[in-house]
């Protein structure tokens, strides 16, 4: 049986490979020359030796596919990793930094207040039986149709709550509270009640980088699967199989699996079309925005840990801090409206912007020693960092995206349960190929 698999990031590689376990006969077809997607390790800029994630960059607790990966591998995660708390260890505000006692000293109320904002997730995440189907949810309209900002206004938070409330959805949804459905979000609480670990998540960086993961997916597919440089424009498809185009030519299989962004997918050509529903879940699904900006500094000259800001720069940590050596290098990581102010400047400008925040924040005089700027929302095969179900989206494309049509198949994290991460990449993708071959 012929598979043609579009995307050779997690999604497509775990998908390609559980589909060759199965005895398929398997092609993927990358529009890039690069290979991992959204998982992008970063090195040519930097010196002594440092690395940094430009997109995924966390593997949490309670990501199994990942850390089985990891484990089938050999591949161990780095340091002590991160706790996921909303007020994390430092804020800074009207010029100075703000330790989380002092957070505490300016509002003695903020963590109530933030808590309660999160109760009322957890409230409608109890309505959610099964985290794969969180539109089944018995009030799923009407929770759907709020967005996480009016369930904020109801929370009645404080000043300081609500710029923590506000930088942990650009953080964590890319997108800003009034682009995010609450159903979504309790979506989400959800998935993690029932695939959690007891206890605390923690969430840990690769060590050596993510792109060392990708490649021992890479060298365990058989030679010859992916083909770099093969953007699909067209599908034709019918009741016995698929005709992949690309620039360089045409894929026939009995089944075909769209293993990327639904963004890319807006300018693929379907004949004959597609169902209105899926096509119209295509074009409008929401996208978030993340613009990551990483400068290297020869020395470490400030405190520890993540700061949040009212500068552009949303917020910064070291993601180096476990790499030693005396060399660091410091992460602006900017979502929803901040991170779509920076992508509309160029990468020069973008750096310009953050080092002027870093010298604001820490007083760093010194000029960066290497430095990238990647806006996922500017680069067209992906179209944005991660999918963000607006107020609606739920109800109306939650289903939709994952049903196949026909012998077409959507993977990718935009139709995982744990959408946005990862982990859901390696789920849909395991999924799609676990369906085709049931289908043998
Ligand atoms: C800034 C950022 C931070 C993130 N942080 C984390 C994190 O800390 N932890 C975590 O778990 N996840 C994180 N994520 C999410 C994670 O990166 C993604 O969920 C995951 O990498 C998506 O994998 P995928 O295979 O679904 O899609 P992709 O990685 O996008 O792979 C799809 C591939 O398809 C290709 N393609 C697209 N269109 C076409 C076409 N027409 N023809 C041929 N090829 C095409 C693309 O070039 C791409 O290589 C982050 C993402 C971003 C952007």
């Amino acid at each position: 049986m012929r598979v043609v698999v579009v995307g050779a990031g997690m999604a497509g590689l775990t998908c390609a490979l559980a589909l060759q376990a199965g005895g398929a006969d398997v092609t993927v077809l990358e529009g890039g020359q690069r290979l991992g997607g959204r998982a992008r390790t970063v090195r040519s800029v930097f010196h002594h030796g440092r690395y940094v994630e430009s997109g995924a960059e966390w593997i949490d607790t309670d990501h199994h596919r990942m850390r089985g990966l990891l484990d089938r591998y050999g591949l161990t995660l780095q340091g002590v990793g991160q706790e996921w708390t909303t007020i994390r260890r430092m804020l800074f505000r009207d010029g100075r930094m703000h330790t989380v006692d002092e957070i505490r000293l300016l509002d003695p109320s903020v963590d109530d207040q933030l808590r309660r904002l999160d109760d009322a997730f957890e409230r409608i995440a109890d309505g959610i039986d099964d985290p794969a189907r969180p539109d089944l949810h018995p009030a799923a309209a009407q929770h759907d149709a709020r967005s996480v900002a009016d369930v904020a206004a109801e929370a009645d938070l404080g000043e300081l709550a609500t710029l923590f409330a506000r930088r942990n959805c650009q953080g964590e949804f890319a997108a800003e509270q009034r682009e995010i459905s609450s159903l979504f979000v309790a979506q989400q609480r959800a998935q993690m009640r029932v695939h959690g670990i007891e206890g605390t998540v923690r969430a840990h960086r690769l060590e050596g980088g993510l792109d060392a993961l990708v490649q021992c997916l890479v060298d365990d597919l058989a030679p010859g699967t992916i083909r770099l440089g093969e953007t699909v424009r067209r599908i034709q498809w019918d009741g016995e199989g698929v005709q992949v185009h690309t620039d360089l030519g045409v894929h026939v299989g009995a089944h075909v699996v769209l293993a990327c962004s639904l963004v890319p997918l807006r300018s693929v050509q379907f004949a004959p079309e597609l169902p209105v529903p899926l096509s119209r879940a295509i074009r409008e699904l929401g996208y978030g925005t993340i613009t990551k900006t990483a400068l290297q500094f020869e020395s470490r000259r400030w405190p520890e840990g993540y700061a949040t800001t009212s500068l552009p720069a949303q917020r910064v940590y070291e993601p180096t801090v476990d790499q030693g050596g005396e060399s660091g290098v410091l992460m602006a990581y900017a979502g929803g409206d901040g991170g779509r102010r920076l992508a509309v400047l160029d990468e020069p400008a973008r750096i310009a912007a953050v080092a002027d925040d870093l010298r604001a924040m820490y007083g760093l005089a010194e000029a960066p020693i290497g430095a990238f700027s990647r806006a996922w929302s500017n680069e067209p095969r992906f179209g944005g960092s991660y999918a963000a179900y607006g107020p609606g989206q739920v109800t109306a494309h939650w289903d939709v995206v994952r049903r196949p049509c026909g012998p077409i198949r959507l993977a990718g994290e935009a139709v995982a349960t744990w959408t946005g991460y990862l982990e859901g990449a390696v789920e849909s993708g395991e999924r799609a190929a676990e369906e085709i071959l049931g289908t043998v």
